[in-house]
Protein backbone atom coordinates (compact mmCIF):
# COMPACT_ATOMS: atom_id res chain seq x y z
CA UNK A 1 0.00 0.00 0.00
CA UNK A 2 1.33 3.43 -1.13
CA UNK A 3 2.10 5.95 2.00
CA UNK A 4 -1.06 8.52 2.20
CA UNK A 5 -0.66 11.67 0.44
CA UNK A 6 -0.96 13.57 3.73
CA UNK A 7 2.05 12.19 5.71
CA UNK A 8 4.34 13.28 2.54
CA UNK A 9 2.64 16.94 2.40
CA UNK A 10 3.37 16.97 5.98
CA UNK A 11 6.50 15.75 6.35
CA UNK A 12 7.45 17.73 3.41
CA UNK A 13 6.01 21.18 5.24
CA UNK A 14 7.80 20.25 8.66
CA UNK A 15 10.95 19.82 7.07
CA UNK A 16 11.43 22.20 4.89
CA UNK A 17 10.79 20.29 1.90
CA UNK A 18 7.91 21.74 0.02
CA UNK A 19 5.30 24.91 1.44
CA UNK A 20 2.18 25.67 0.45
CA UNK A 21 2.45 28.93 -2.05
CA UNK A 22 1.39 32.64 -0.16
CA UNK A 23 0.45 30.47 2.87
CA UNK A 24 0.20 33.88 4.74
CA UNK A 25 -2.19 35.52 2.76
CA UNK A 26 -4.15 31.60 2.46
CA UNK A 27 -2.37 30.15 -0.22
CA UNK A 28 -3.03 30.03 -4.17
CA UNK A 29 -5.14 27.27 -5.12
CA UNK A 30 -2.61 24.19 -5.91
CA UNK A 31 0.55 26.59 -6.00
CA UNK A 32 3.64 25.15 -4.32
CA UNK A 33 6.98 26.74 -3.01
CA UNK A 34 10.28 24.52 -3.01
CA UNK A 35 11.88 25.46 0.67
CA UNK A 36 15.85 24.60 1.28
CA UNK A 37 15.64 20.70 1.39
CA UNK A 38 13.01 20.87 -1.38
CA UNK A 39 15.05 23.15 -3.59
CA UNK A 40 17.76 20.65 -3.19
CA UNK A 41 15.65 17.67 -3.83
CA UNK A 42 14.32 18.69 -6.87
CA UNK A 43 17.93 20.20 -7.97
CA UNK A 44 19.14 16.06 -8.03
CA UNK A 45 16.32 15.06 -9.61
CA UNK A 46 16.85 17.50 -12.15
CA UNK A 47 20.50 17.31 -12.31
CA UNK A 48 20.33 13.23 -12.65
CA UNK A 49 18.27 13.37 -15.48
CA UNK A 50 20.65 16.08 -17.12
CA UNK A 51 23.60 13.52 -16.50
CA UNK A 52 21.95 10.61 -18.09
CA UNK A 53 19.66 12.36 -21.20
CA UNK A 54 23.06 14.89 -22.38
CA UNK A 55 26.14 14.45 -20.72
CA UNK A 56 26.44 10.92 -20.48
CA UNK A 57 25.96 10.29 -24.11
CA UNK A 58 27.06 11.32 -27.30
CA UNK A 59 23.90 11.96 -29.25
CA UNK A 60 22.19 14.54 -27.16
CA UNK A 61 22.33 18.53 -27.26
CA UNK A 62 20.82 20.68 -24.40
CA UNK A 63 18.76 23.74 -24.41
CA UNK A 64 17.14 26.68 -22.30
CA UNK A 65 14.58 27.94 -24.81
CA UNK A 66 12.45 31.31 -23.51
CA UNK A 67 9.15 30.66 -22.21
CA UNK A 68 7.53 33.42 -23.86
CA UNK A 69 6.94 32.60 -27.65
CA UNK A 70 6.38 33.98 -31.03
CA UNK A 71 1.75 33.68 -30.83
CA UNK A 72 2.30 31.65 -34.29
CA UNK A 73 4.32 28.70 -32.81
CA UNK A 74 1.23 27.94 -30.81
CA UNK A 75 -1.14 28.21 -34.05
CA UNK A 76 1.42 25.31 -36.04
CA UNK A 77 1.81 23.31 -33.05
CA UNK A 78 -2.06 22.83 -33.00
CA UNK A 79 -2.53 24.02 -29.05
CA UNK A 80 -4.65 27.23 -30.42
CA UNK A 81 -7.30 24.88 -31.65
CA UNK A 82 -6.49 21.45 -29.71
CA UNK A 83 -5.17 22.24 -26.18
CA UNK A 84 -8.25 21.97 -24.75
CA UNK A 85 -10.34 20.12 -22.05
CA UNK A 86 -14.40 19.69 -22.29
CA UNK A 87 -15.49 21.65 -18.89
CA UNK A 88 -18.75 21.81 -17.44
CA UNK A 89 -20.54 24.37 -14.52
CA UNK A 90 -22.94 23.01 -12.14
CA UNK A 91 -25.52 25.68 -12.47
CA UNK A 92 -26.62 25.48 -8.70
CA UNK A 93 -23.24 25.66 -7.27
CA UNK A 94 -21.03 26.68 -9.79
CA UNK A 95 -18.40 24.74 -9.00
CA UNK A 96 -16.10 23.65 -12.64
CA UNK A 97 -15.48 20.05 -13.33
CA UNK A 98 -13.68 18.40 -16.20
CA UNK A 99 -16.47 16.51 -18.45
CA UNK A 100 -14.11 13.19 -18.80
CA UNK A 101 -13.94 13.14 -14.69
CA UNK A 102 -17.38 12.75 -13.81
CA UNK A 103 -19.22 9.30 -13.83
CA UNK A 104 -22.78 10.74 -13.97
CA UNK A 105 -25.35 13.39 -15.16
CA UNK A 106 -25.45 15.68 -12.25
CA UNK A 107 -23.02 17.63 -9.58
CA UNK A 108 -20.90 15.72 -8.21
CA UNK A 109 -20.93 18.19 -4.98
CA UNK A 110 -24.62 19.30 -5.03
CA UNK A 111 -26.47 17.01 -7.11
CA UNK A 112 -26.99 20.03 -9.17
CA UNK A 113 -28.19 20.36 -12.96
CA UNK A 114 -24.79 20.23 -15.20
CA UNK A 115 -23.98 22.88 -18.24
CA UNK A 116 -23.31 21.78 -22.00
CA UNK A 117 -20.17 20.69 -22.30
CA UNK A 118 -16.95 23.39 -23.72
CA UNK A 119 -13.74 23.32 -25.18
CA UNK A 120 -11.79 25.04 -22.26
CA UNK A 121 -8.28 26.10 -23.91
CA UNK A 122 -5.75 24.83 -20.97
CA UNK A 123 -3.08 28.45 -22.20
CA UNK A 124 -2.23 30.45 -19.77
CA UNK A 125 -2.50 34.36 -21.91
CA UNK A 126 -0.82 37.52 -21.31
CA UNK A 127 -0.12 40.68 -23.44
CA UNK A 128 3.51 41.57 -24.59
CA UNK A 129 4.27 45.17 -24.20
CA UNK A 130 2.14 48.19 -22.91
CA UNK A 131 -0.49 47.20 -25.31
CA UNK A 132 -3.41 45.43 -24.06
CA UNK A 133 -5.11 44.42 -27.52
CA UNK A 134 -5.49 41.18 -29.35
CA UNK A 135 -2.52 42.13 -31.55
CA UNK A 136 0.35 41.72 -28.38
CA UNK A 137 -1.33 38.32 -26.86
CA UNK A 138 1.57 35.92 -26.14
CA UNK A 139 1.23 32.74 -24.36
CA UNK A 140 2.90 30.83 -21.50
CA UNK A 141 4.74 27.66 -23.02
CA UNK A 142 2.21 24.73 -22.11
CA UNK A 143 5.22 22.36 -22.94
CA UNK A 144 8.78 22.77 -23.28
CA UNK A 145 8.93 20.86 -26.22
CA UNK A 146 8.07 23.66 -28.88
CA UNK A 147 10.92 25.67 -28.20
CA UNK A 148 13.02 22.31 -29.11
CA UNK A 149 11.34 22.43 -32.47
CA UNK A 150 11.59 26.18 -33.91
CA UNK A 151 15.30 25.51 -33.25
CA UNK A 152 15.78 22.40 -34.50
CA UNK A 153 17.74 23.58 -37.59
CA UNK A 154 19.48 25.89 -35.12
CA UNK A 155 21.31 23.10 -33.29
CA UNK A 156 21.73 21.01 -36.23
CA UNK A 157 23.65 22.97 -38.24
CA UNK A 158 25.55 24.80 -35.33
CA UNK A 159 26.55 21.66 -33.65
CA UNK A 160 27.04 20.06 -37.43
CA UNK A 161 25.05 17.23 -36.55
CA UNK A 162 23.95 13.88 -38.25
CA UNK A 163 20.53 11.88 -37.53
CA UNK A 164 20.19 10.05 -35.01
CA UNK A 165 20.29 12.88 -32.47
CA UNK A 166 18.28 14.28 -29.58
CA UNK A 167 17.56 17.60 -28.07
CA UNK A 168 16.92 17.95 -24.07
CA UNK A 169 15.68 21.14 -22.04
CA UNK A 170 14.64 21.53 -18.47
CA UNK A 171 11.95 24.48 -17.66
CA UNK A 172 8.67 25.83 -16.62
CA UNK A 173 5.53 25.10 -18.32
CA UNK A 174 1.96 26.29 -17.72
CA UNK A 175 -1.11 25.01 -17.96
CA UNK A 176 -4.77 26.69 -16.61
CA UNK A 177 -5.83 23.05 -15.61
CA UNK A 178 -9.53 22.65 -14.53
CA UNK A 179 -9.33 20.61 -11.26
CA UNK A 180 -5.47 20.60 -10.22
CA UNK A 181 -4.79 18.91 -7.40
CA UNK A 182 -2.89 15.77 -5.45
CA UNK A 183 -0.31 17.95 -3.77
CA UNK A 184 2.30 18.97 -6.40
CA UNK A 185 1.07 15.71 -9.04
CA UNK A 186 -0.93 18.55 -11.05
CA UNK A 187 -0.38 22.35 -10.39
CA UNK A 188 -0.59 25.21 -13.07
CA UNK A 189 2.67 25.68 -13.07
CA UNK A 190 5.67 23.05 -13.33
CA UNK A 191 8.55 22.08 -14.68
CA UNK A 192 9.11 19.90 -17.60
CA UNK A 193 12.21 17.98 -18.46
CA UNK A 194 11.74 16.68 -22.08
CA UNK A 195 13.89 15.24 -25.25
CA UNK A 196 13.00 15.41 -28.89
CA UNK A 197 14.87 12.57 -30.12
CA UNK A 198 15.39 13.32 -34.13
CA UNK A 199 15.54 10.04 -36.40
CA UNK A 200 15.19 8.85 -39.94
CA UNK A 201 11.36 7.78 -41.06
CA UNK A 202 11.37 4.39 -40.88
CA UNK A 203 13.58 3.99 -37.80
CA UNK A 204 10.81 5.81 -35.65
CA UNK A 205 9.43 2.64 -34.41
CA UNK A 206 12.89 1.14 -33.01
CA UNK A 207 13.74 4.48 -31.32
CA UNK A 208 10.34 4.89 -29.58
CA UNK A 209 10.89 1.10 -28.02
CA UNK A 210 14.39 1.89 -26.78
CA UNK A 211 13.69 5.21 -25.35
CA UNK A 212 10.01 3.62 -23.55
CA UNK A 213 12.56 1.34 -21.98
CA UNK A 214 15.35 3.61 -21.18
CA UNK A 215 13.07 5.61 -19.43
CA UNK A 216 11.37 3.48 -17.46
CA UNK A 217 14.69 1.99 -16.51
CA UNK A 218 16.14 5.08 -15.04
CA UNK A 219 13.68 5.50 -12.63
CA UNK A 220 14.34 1.68 -11.35
CA UNK A 221 17.66 3.16 -11.63
CA UNK A 222 17.38 5.77 -9.61
CA UNK A 223 15.72 4.13 -6.36
CA UNK A 224 11.94 3.39 -7.71
CA UNK A 225 10.59 0.03 -7.13
CA UNK A 226 10.02 -1.53 -10.48
CA UNK A 227 6.68 -3.13 -8.69
CA UNK A 228 5.47 0.50 -8.35
CA UNK A 229 5.81 1.24 -12.12
CA UNK A 230 4.08 -0.22 -15.06
CA UNK A 231 4.10 0.70 -18.92
CA UNK A 232 0.55 1.96 -20.40
CA UNK A 233 -0.23 2.33 -24.08
CA UNK A 234 -2.86 4.90 -25.44
CA UNK A 235 -5.33 3.39 -26.83
CA UNK A 236 -5.46 5.36 -30.37
CA UNK A 237 -9.00 7.30 -29.38
CA UNK A 238 -6.56 8.61 -26.57
CA UNK A 239 -3.63 9.69 -28.84
CA UNK A 240 -2.56 13.60 -29.11
CA UNK A 241 -3.68 15.00 -32.06
CA UNK A 242 0.30 14.80 -32.85
CA UNK A 243 1.36 11.48 -32.09
CA UNK A 244 1.32 8.21 -33.67
CA UNK A 245 1.68 6.48 -30.53
CA UNK A 246 1.85 6.78 -26.94
CA UNK A 247 3.29 4.69 -23.83
CA UNK A 248 3.16 6.60 -20.71
CA UNK A 249 5.68 5.43 -17.43
CA UNK A 250 2.76 5.04 -14.43
CA UNK A 251 3.39 5.16 -11.13
CA UNK A 252 1.56 3.88 -7.96
CA UNK A 253 0.70 7.08 -6.86
CA UNK A 254 -1.13 7.21 -3.08
CA UNK A 255 -4.42 8.09 -5.74
CA UNK A 256 -3.75 4.87 -7.65
CA UNK A 257 -2.00 4.62 -10.90
CA UNK A 258 -1.06 7.82 -12.63
CA UNK A 259 1.59 9.26 -15.62
CA UNK A 260 4.94 10.27 -14.79
CA UNK A 261 6.30 10.53 -18.08
CA UNK A 262 4.88 10.10 -21.62
CA UNK A 263 6.68 8.82 -24.29
CA UNK A 264 5.50 9.69 -27.93
CA UNK A 265 5.96 9.12 -31.53
CA UNK A 266 5.45 12.40 -32.90
CA UNK A 267 6.37 11.76 -36.43
CA UNK A 268 7.28 14.74 -38.64
CA UNK A 269 4.05 16.74 -37.43
CA UNK A 270 5.59 19.74 -35.68
CA UNK A 271 8.71 20.72 -37.86
CA UNK A 272 6.14 20.14 -40.82
CA UNK A 273 3.55 22.19 -39.29
CA UNK A 274 6.82 24.96 -38.16
CA UNK A 275 7.52 24.57 -41.74
CA UNK A 276 4.88 25.42 -43.37
CA UNK A 277 3.86 28.17 -40.86
CA UNK A 278 7.03 29.75 -41.05
CA UNK A 279 7.83 29.31 -44.61
CA UNK A 280 11.37 28.03 -43.69
CA UNK A 281 12.58 24.96 -45.05
CA UNK A 282 12.94 22.54 -42.02
CA UNK A 283 14.41 19.36 -44.30
CA UNK A 284 17.43 17.21 -42.81
CA UNK A 285 19.73 16.79 -45.69
CA UNK A 286 21.58 13.35 -45.47
CA UNK A 287 24.77 13.41 -46.63
CA UNK A 288 25.04 9.66 -46.65
CA UNK A 289 22.58 8.61 -48.94
CA UNK A 290 22.03 12.34 -50.74
CA UNK A 291 18.40 12.03 -49.27
CA UNK A 292 16.14 14.83 -47.84
CA UNK A 293 13.04 14.74 -45.17
CA UNK A 294 12.06 15.77 -42.16
CA UNK A 295 12.49 13.80 -39.53
CA UNK A 296 10.44 11.36 -37.21
CA UNK A 297 10.27 12.67 -33.60
CA UNK A 298 10.77 10.58 -30.80
CA UNK A 299 9.42 12.26 -26.71
CA UNK A 300 10.03 11.49 -23.81
CA UNK A 301 8.35 14.09 -21.54
CA UNK A 302 8.84 13.94 -17.88
CA UNK A 303 7.59 16.00 -15.17
CA UNK A 304 10.17 17.47 -12.84
CA UNK A 305 7.82 17.62 -10.08
CA UNK A 306 5.66 14.65 -10.49
CA UNK A 307 9.16 12.83 -10.51
CA UNK A 308 10.14 14.62 -7.19
CA UNK A 309 6.91 13.24 -5.47
CA UNK A 310 7.18 10.05 -6.66
CA UNK A 311 10.65 9.81 -5.36
CA UNK A 312 9.37 11.31 -2.50
CA UNK A 313 6.79 8.46 -1.77
CA UNK A 314 8.40 5.59 -2.85
CA UNK A 315 11.41 6.18 -0.33
CA UNK A 316 8.69 7.25 2.44
CA UNK A 317 9.26 4.42 5.15
CA UNK A 318 7.84 3.98 8.52
CA UNK A 319 9.75 1.42 10.82
CA UNK A 320 9.70 -0.06 14.47
CA UNK A 321 12.78 0.30 15.49
CA UNK A 322 13.27 -0.88 19.77
CA UNK A 323 9.50 0.01 20.14
CA UNK A 324 9.70 3.46 18.44
CA UNK A 325 8.56 4.48 15.31
CA UNK A 326 10.98 5.70 12.80
CA UNK A 327 10.38 7.81 9.57
CA UNK A 328 12.49 7.54 7.09
CA UNK A 329 13.36 8.84 3.33
CA UNK A 330 15.22 6.04 2.20
CA UNK A 331 16.23 8.32 -0.77
CA UNK A 332 19.28 7.37 -3.49
CA UNK A 333 22.24 8.69 -2.21
CA UNK A 334 22.41 11.05 -5.43
CA UNK A 335 19.16 12.11 -4.80
CA UNK A 336 19.28 12.89 -0.67
CA UNK A 337 19.51 17.07 0.03
CA UNK A 338 21.74 16.51 2.15
CA UNK A 339 24.82 13.68 1.70
CA UNK A 340 26.25 13.89 5.28
CA UNK A 341 25.09 15.41 8.97
CA UNK A 342 27.91 16.25 11.29
CA UNK A 343 27.25 15.96 14.76
CA UNK A 344 28.69 16.33 18.40
CA UNK A 345 27.96 13.99 20.76
CA UNK A 346 28.16 16.50 23.49
CA UNK A 347 27.58 20.00 22.54
CA UNK A 348 28.98 21.69 25.51
CA UNK A 349 32.67 20.85 25.24
CA UNK A 350 34.08 23.40 22.89
CA UNK A 351 36.78 20.74 21.37
CA UNK A 352 34.34 18.35 20.49
CA UNK A 353 31.93 21.28 18.86
CA UNK A 354 35.44 22.71 17.25
CA UNK A 355 35.85 19.43 15.84
CA UNK A 356 32.80 18.68 14.64
CA UNK A 357 32.05 21.85 12.91
CA UNK A 358 35.99 21.67 10.95
CA UNK A 359 34.99 17.91 9.88
CA UNK A 360 31.83 19.69 8.21
CA UNK A 361 33.65 22.58 6.72
CA UNK A 362 36.22 20.02 5.04
CA UNK A 363 33.14 17.92 3.50
CA UNK A 364 31.54 21.27 2.34
CA UNK A 365 34.04 21.00 -0.59
CA UNK A 366 33.03 17.57 -1.47
CA UNK A 367 29.10 17.63 -1.38
CA UNK A 368 26.03 18.88 0.73
CA UNK A 369 27.10 18.56 4.41
CA UNK A 370 25.99 20.15 7.46
CA UNK A 371 26.43 20.68 10.91
CA UNK A 372 24.02 20.16 13.70
CA UNK A 373 24.13 20.64 17.68
CA UNK A 374 20.23 21.33 18.29
CA UNK A 375 19.21 18.39 20.05
CA UNK A 376 20.30 15.21 21.63
CA UNK A 377 22.05 12.73 19.23
CA UNK A 378 18.84 10.38 19.55
CA UNK A 379 16.39 13.02 18.12
CA UNK A 380 19.49 14.61 15.40
CA UNK A 381 19.59 11.10 14.31
CA UNK A 382 15.77 11.04 13.70
CA UNK A 383 15.64 14.43 11.61
CA UNK A 384 18.63 13.45 9.41
CA UNK A 385 16.64 9.83 8.35
CA UNK A 386 13.39 11.93 8.01
CA UNK A 387 14.86 14.16 5.08
CA UNK A 388 16.50 11.05 3.22
CA UNK A 389 20.47 12.03 4.46
CA UNK A 390 22.31 8.79 3.86
CA UNK A 391 25.29 9.44 6.48
CA UNK A 392 25.46 11.23 10.16
CA UNK A 393 28.89 11.16 11.61
CA UNK A 394 29.28 11.41 15.22
CA UNK A 395 32.27 13.03 17.00
CA UNK A 396 32.53 11.74 20.88
CA UNK A 397 34.85 11.93 23.58
CA UNK A 398 37.35 9.46 22.35
CA UNK A 399 38.08 11.49 18.76
CA UNK A 400 39.52 13.94 20.72
CA UNK A 401 42.34 11.70 21.30
CA UNK A 402 42.10 8.38 18.77
CA UNK A 403 40.88 11.02 15.46
CA UNK A 404 38.32 8.47 14.86
CA UNK A 405 34.87 9.33 14.33
CA UNK A 406 31.20 6.95 13.90
CA UNK A 407 29.82 6.93 10.93
CA UNK A 408 26.01 5.78 11.14
CA UNK A 409 24.24 4.11 7.83
CA UNK A 410 20.94 5.60 7.53
CA UNK A 411 18.93 2.55 6.05
CA UNK A 412 20.67 0.21 8.16
CA UNK A 413 21.71 2.19 11.39
CA UNK A 414 24.79 0.33 11.02
CA UNK A 415 28.23 1.96 12.66
CA UNK A 416 31.16 2.14 11.55
CA UNK A 417 34.50 3.73 13.61
CA UNK A 418 36.99 5.86 10.36
CA UNK A 419 39.79 7.89 11.34
CA UNK A 420 39.03 11.37 10.59
CA UNK A 421 41.77 11.62 7.84
CA UNK A 422 39.93 9.01 5.50
CA UNK A 423 36.58 10.04 6.26
CA UNK A 424 36.05 12.07 3.25
CA UNK A 425 37.38 9.13 1.03
CA UNK A 426 35.06 6.37 2.55
CA UNK A 427 32.06 9.07 2.13
CA UNK A 428 33.18 9.64 -1.54
CA UNK A 429 33.42 5.98 -2.25
CA UNK A 430 29.73 5.52 -0.59
CA UNK A 431 28.34 8.10 -2.20
CA UNK A 432 29.58 7.85 -6.07
CA UNK A 433 29.99 4.19 -6.32
P1 LIG B 1 -2.00 14.45 -17.68
O1 LIG B 1 -2.71 13.40 -18.50
O2 LIG B 1 -1.62 14.00 -16.30
O3 LIG B 1 -2.67 15.80 -17.69
P2 LIG B 1 -0.47 14.96 -19.98
O4 LIG B 1 -0.55 13.66 -20.70
O5 LIG B 1 -1.26 16.11 -20.40
O6 LIG B 1 -0.63 14.70 -18.40
P3 LIG B 1 2.03 15.63 -21.08
O7 LIG B 1 1.51 16.69 -21.94
O8 LIG B 1 2.41 14.32 -21.68
O9 LIG B 1 1.03 15.39 -19.87
O10 LIG B 1 3.23 16.24 -20.23
C1 LIG B 1 4.41 15.50 -19.96
C2 LIG B 1 4.69 15.42 -18.49
O11 LIG B 1 4.64 16.71 -17.87
C3 LIG B 1 3.71 14.58 -17.69
O12 LIG B 1 4.02 13.21 -17.78
C4 LIG B 1 3.89 15.12 -16.30
O13 LIG B 1 5.01 14.51 -15.67
C5 LIG B 1 4.18 16.58 -16.54
N1 LIG B 1 2.95 17.36 -16.37
C6 LIG B 1 1.99 17.61 -17.27
N2 LIG B 1 1.01 18.38 -16.76
C7 LIG B 1 1.37 18.63 -15.48
C8 LIG B 1 0.78 19.38 -14.42
N3 LIG B 1 -0.36 20.04 -14.57
N4 LIG B 1 1.43 19.43 -13.22
C9 LIG B 1 2.61 18.78 -13.04
N5 LIG B 1 3.21 18.07 -14.01
C10 LIG B 1 2.61 17.98 -15.22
Amino acid sequence: MPVEMEKIVSLCKRRGLIFQNSEIYGGLGSTWDYGPLGVELKRNVKDIWWHSVVREREDMEGLDAAILMHPTTWIASGHVESFTDPLVDCKKCKKRFRADDLKGEFCPECKGELTEMRKFNLMFKTFMGPVEDEGSVVYLRPETAQGIFVNFSNIQRAMRRKLPFGIAQIGKAFRNEITPGNFTFRTREFEQMEIEYFVKPGSDQQWYDYWVKERFDWYVKFGIKPENLRLREHGKDELAHYAKSCHDIEYLFPMGWSELEGIANRTDFDLKQHASHSGKDLHYFDEATKEQYIPYVIEPSAGADRATLAFLIDAYREEDVRGEKRVLLSLHRELAPIKAAVLPLLRNRPEIVAMAKKIAGDLRRHFRAVYDDTGSIGRLYRRQDEIGTPYCVTVDVQSLTDKEVTVRDRDSMEQDRIPIERLKEYLLEKLVS
